[in-house]
């Protein structure tokens, strides 16, 4: 390659984020957390691909939705011509998964799913193009009672977490009927007050005035305020189940606020609807979404089967928890092993291949490029690993048969040299960090 010439470096797509090592155990962690949670309440996983027929979202979330209108990475299949998106959420995919495979055929489900979505936004803090959601379905169940529990799933989750400022939006837009008697009033309202509508408010006066309501705009909120509310429209069975989710919330301690202005972007959606929101994290403050979809089963052809679900908006509550959750990240790993000396090596691959039979994490030192392998650098190698303890071998310890064994993590005063014949180095390390684990374990809770 010549000298002289300049490669330009590829970066990736805007709006679509690398997940760093430095972040991954946050990931983790989370991740780690949901899972349990999730199971404890008996949900089962489920995963769907990536790329779905456009026709799943443009019929599944409806056509004067923002995702189907504007946010869809869509293509056509250059093979033969088959429009495809790339997922910009996962409630249609698990709907259309379990017809497919008639997964109620025995009975109601008890859904999740995590993983990317794809929404063509314009990037910014809490908003990115590709994301990630995890999520829950129940698919059969047909009472409030499910809505509560998939509510109080979510508080949970918060709770082991350590998220306190999380707070619970909650709100019933009611069945189709119900809906189309309130927005008959509220198209009236809205032209009534035509002069106050911006832009985006006029495109949706007729194809979706209930999302007129979610406005963000603070030239509109009095009007908005007054405008007819869909809660006031609700007949005896939506009312009935709006107030048992909630006899349920109460019963439990679940504070919750109703927010009658709450609609989901989806139209899919019928009584209940929730957001839990935050005000730690500026305009994207919604970290969780979900309600009711009964009629979305039947809209994809199969037998009417009520369903409800919520979607955790991940990199927004990985946020949250770095500014306001009380959990760290475990460390990378135990043991980092230095050594010198061809002898050293050898006896370095054994030993710590006998520390990961014991269930330890062990990082051992490998060459690198542009780097000497001095004892003096290997060590700066073993304090940015996070490892608890250094395993150093080298000439001497070959001669002794011993490896010298270094506490990382306590002060430099506290800092001591132990050395441990090497049959020996497995229990103590053992031993070293069980106790390391206790020891951070009352300090945590000082
Ligand atoms: P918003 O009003 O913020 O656009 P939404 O109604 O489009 O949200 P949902 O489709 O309900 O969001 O998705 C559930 C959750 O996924 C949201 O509450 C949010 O936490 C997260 N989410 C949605 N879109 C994005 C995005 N582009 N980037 C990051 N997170 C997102
Ligand atoms: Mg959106």
């Amino acid at each position: 390659m010549s000298e002289n010439k300049k490669i330009e470096k590829i970066v990736g797509v805007k709006g679509m984020n690398d997940i760093l090592p430095t972040d991954a155990p946050l990931w983790e962690l989370f991740e780690n957390t949901v899972q349990s949670v999730l199971k404890s309440y008996g949900f089962q996983q489920i995963r769907t691909p990536i790329v779905e027929p456009t026709a799943l979202f443009s019929r599944g979330l409806g056509d004067v939705t923002d995702i189907v209108e504007k946010e869809m990475y869509s293509f056509t299949d250059s093979m033969n011509g088959d429009q495809l998106t790339l997922r910009p959420e996962c409630t249609a995919s698990v709907v259309r998964a379990a017809l497919e495979h008639n997964l109620t055929y025995d009975g109601p489900k008890r859904l999740w799913y995590a993983g990317p979505m794809f929404r063509h936004e314009k990037p910014q803090r809490g908003r990115y193009r590709q994301f990630h959601q995890i999520g829950a379905e129940a698919l059969g169940f047909v009472g409030p009672d499910i809505d509560a529990e998939l509510i109080m799933l979510c508080q949970r989750l918060w709770d082991d977490l350590g998220l306190q400022d999380v707070r619970l939006e909650l709100n019933s837009i009611g069945n189709a009927d119900e809906r189309n008697k309130h927005r008959a009033d509220l198209v009236a309202y809205f032209e009534k007050h035509a002069d106050l509508l911006d832009a985006d408010a006029q495109r949706r006066l007729y194809s979706n005035p209930l999302r007129i309501l979610d406005t963000k705009n603070p030239a509109m909120q009095t009007m908005v305020n007054a405008a007819p509310r869909l809660l006031d429209y609700l007949g005896d069975d939506s009312r009935a189940h709006f107030e048992g989710v909630q006899k349920i919330l109460r019963h439990n301690s679940i504070p919750f606020t109703i927010n009658t202005r709450l609609v989901r972007g989806m139209d899919y959606y019928n009584r209940t609807v929730f957001e839990w929101v935050t005000d730690q994290l500026g305009a994207q403050g919604t970290v969780c979404g979900g309600g009711r979809y009964d009629p979305l089963v039947e809209i994809f052809g199969g037998k009417p089967t009520p369903a409800c679900g919520f979607a955790i908006g991940v990199e927004r509550i990985l946020e949250l928890m770095k500014v306001s959750g009380d959990l760290s990240p475990p460390n990378q790993c135990d043991v980092y092993i230095l050594h010198q000396g061809e002898d050293a090596q050898l006896q370095a691959f054994v030993l710590s291949e006998r520390i990961r039979d014991a269930g330890l994490d062990v990082v051992l030192h490998c060459a690198s490029a542009n780097s000497a392998s001095s004892f003096k650098s290997q060590m700066k190698r073993a304090d940015a690993s996070g490892a608890a303890f250094a395993v150093i071998i080298g000439k001497d310890e070959i001669d002794g048969g011993v490896a010298a064994i270094k506490a990382l993590r306590i002060t430099q005063t506290d800092q001591q040299q132990v050395s441990i014949a090497f049959d020996a180095v497995v229990d103590y390390l053992v031993d070293q960090v069980v106790g390391e684990d206790e020891h951070e374990h009352i300090h945590y809770h000082h």
